[in-house]
């Protein structure tokens, strides 16, 4: 089954049980200036479940674009490592906005994996939040589960909620059992549910069913709701019988195209590191791109900047000496745009800029190589075994290398980076930059009251300033 062919599958299947299909929100999201990109189905409904927002239906389903690398949930170092994490993936969702619940929610699931897709039963396993027996003998009567396969986690893993405050509740995760072969070498994975590649997390079920007030006390919430995200990505790979995400009709083409463009061959392990970061990166730089988002100095721009500038410095790593990664821009298109037709109409755009981003990296690089090549030398010299925060800092502000390029060249040299110097001379400019501000802030904010705006232009402010806090590195 091809990936698209699962999306619509699924979609399908929720319409058909009444469900009303909601199109994916922009990645950039609307009214929230706290969070840097969605990256869950639900944050374009946070209102709703909320109750500060109504909307025309009580059921809905949506295959969500997400982007996870910075805030909260980050991926961007696990992304290559690991067989199924991405900076840029899909998340299919049905939400139930206090219409059915656990047991309905369940049943659903259930449903559609063991009948639609058809998965083996034997291989399906499922965590629960410790204290909910509701859940523990939902899953033995609607699914005929075993208890062994029923396990319980704790807080940290099973017990959802959106922040301090607000709706919250046990979560309820599917698992896909890939079998023994892909055990990792801890003892407890052959007991069942592991972090590693044999127990792939397919899908979250969150029934969201109390409200914590400030003191952190819990009360059910009058309408309990249902929010749930599974990755399509993931379940591809499964259906289409291959290891690991890359290899799936989604990302696969990108992979080959980057053989082709480097002229060399793909390998499943370590070596094929950079080409699975490569695909991946170009999904993301496109998508952050095509709902606005320019390279720059902060907030979602830096991550982009950071995500564009690891790929093509990986291309170098791959024998490339210059743009390439706008080369992907068309693959992306061809494998996405029925799905997502922004992709395909500013395609030519997109590809500009992530040119032209490459083409500023290029530039600067070679000084900045020869500036960073100095300073490991001299480090080597002083028998260092340390760049300071303040030599990452002028490499990061002068030369444009973002942090985390600077340390890989310095691991590749046995030599580890001051983070928390680096983050202290972030912080100084910062405050010179605040200073700065602060002269022109008077007559702003005279500005700002005189058109009665004082609020709005208040809390502008805020959420900008704590956007900074999140991207920081
Ligand atoms: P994991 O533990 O594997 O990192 P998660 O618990 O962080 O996943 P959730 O927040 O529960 O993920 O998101 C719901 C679903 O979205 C997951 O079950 C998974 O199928 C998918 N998913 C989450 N993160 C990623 C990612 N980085 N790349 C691809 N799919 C993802
Ligand atoms: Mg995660
Ligand atoms: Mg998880
Ligand atoms: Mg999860």
């Amino acid at each position: 089954m091809r990936g698209s062919n699962l999306r619509e599958s699924f979609l399908r299947f929720f319409a058909d049980k009444g469900h009303t299909i909601v199109p994916s929100s922009p990645l950039v999201p609307y009214n929230d200036p706290t969070l840097l990109f969605t990256n869950a189905g639900m944050v374009q409904f946070k209102d709703v479940f909320l109750g500060l927002d109504r909307r025309p239906y009580t059921r809905a389903a949506t295959a969500q674009k997400c982007v996870r690398a910075g805030g909260k949930h980050n991926d961007l170092d696990t992304v290559g490592r690991t067989a199924r994490h991405h900076t840029f993936f899909e998340m299919l969702g049905n939400f139930s906005f206090g219409d059915y619940f656990k047991k309905e929610a369940i049943e659903f699931a259930w449903e559609f994996l063991t009948r639609v897709l058809e998965l083996p039963k034997e291989r399906l396993w499922v965590t629960i939040f410790k204290d909910d027996e509701e859940a523990f003998e939902l899953w033995q009567e609607i699914a005929d589960l075993p208890p062994e396969r029923i396990v319980r986690m704790g807080e940290k893993d099973n017990f959802w909620a959106m922040g301090d405050t607000g709706p919250c509740g046990p979560c309820s995760e599917i698992i896909y059992d890939r079998g023994p072969e892909y055990a990792c070498a801890s003892q407890t994975c052959a007991l069942g549910v592991c972090d590693c590649d044999r127990w792939l997390e397919i899908w979250n079920l969150v029934f969201m069913q109390y409200n914590r007030d400030a003191d952190g006390n819990l009360t059910p919430l009058p309408r309990p709701s249902i929010d749930t995200g599974m990755g399509l990505e993931r379940m591809a790979s499964i259906l289409q019988g291959v290891d690991s995400n890359f290899e799936t009709d989604l990302l696969w083409p990108l992979i080959t195209a980057v053989e082709k463009i480097t002229g060399r061959r793909y390998d499943r392990g370590e070596g094929g590191f950079p080409f699975r970061v490569i695909a991946d990166h170009a999904r993301s730089c496109t998508f952050i791109i095509a709902d606005g988002v320019l390279p720059g100095n902060e907030g979602r721009s830096y991550v982009l900047r950071r995500i564009l500038r690891r790929a093509s410095r990986l291309g170098m790593a791959l024998g490339l000496d210059g743009p390439f990664l706008y080369r992907l821009v068309p693959v992306v298109a061809e494998i996405m745009g029925e799905a997502y037709p922004e992709v395909v109409e500013k395609e030519e755009e997109i590809a500009k800029i992530i040119r032209q981003e490459e083409e500023r990296f290029h530039s600067t690089l070679h000084e900045g190589m020869r500036v960073l090549n100095g300073i490991l030398d001299r480090a080597a010299r002083e028998g260092r075994k340390i760049i300071t925060g303040q030599e990452a800092f002028i490499l990061y502000d002068t030369y444009g290398f973002p942090l985390d390029l600077t340390e890989e060249i310095a691991t590749e040299r046995g030599l580890e980076v001051d983070r928390e110097g680096f983050a202290q001379a972030m912080e100084t400019q910062r405050e010179r930059a605040r200073a700065a501000r602060e002269e022109g802030k008077a007559y702003e904010f005279a500005m700002a009251l005189a058109s009665a705006l004082g609020e709005t232009a208040q809390s502008l402010f805020t959420g900008y300033e704590r956007l900074e806090e999140e991207a920081k590195v």
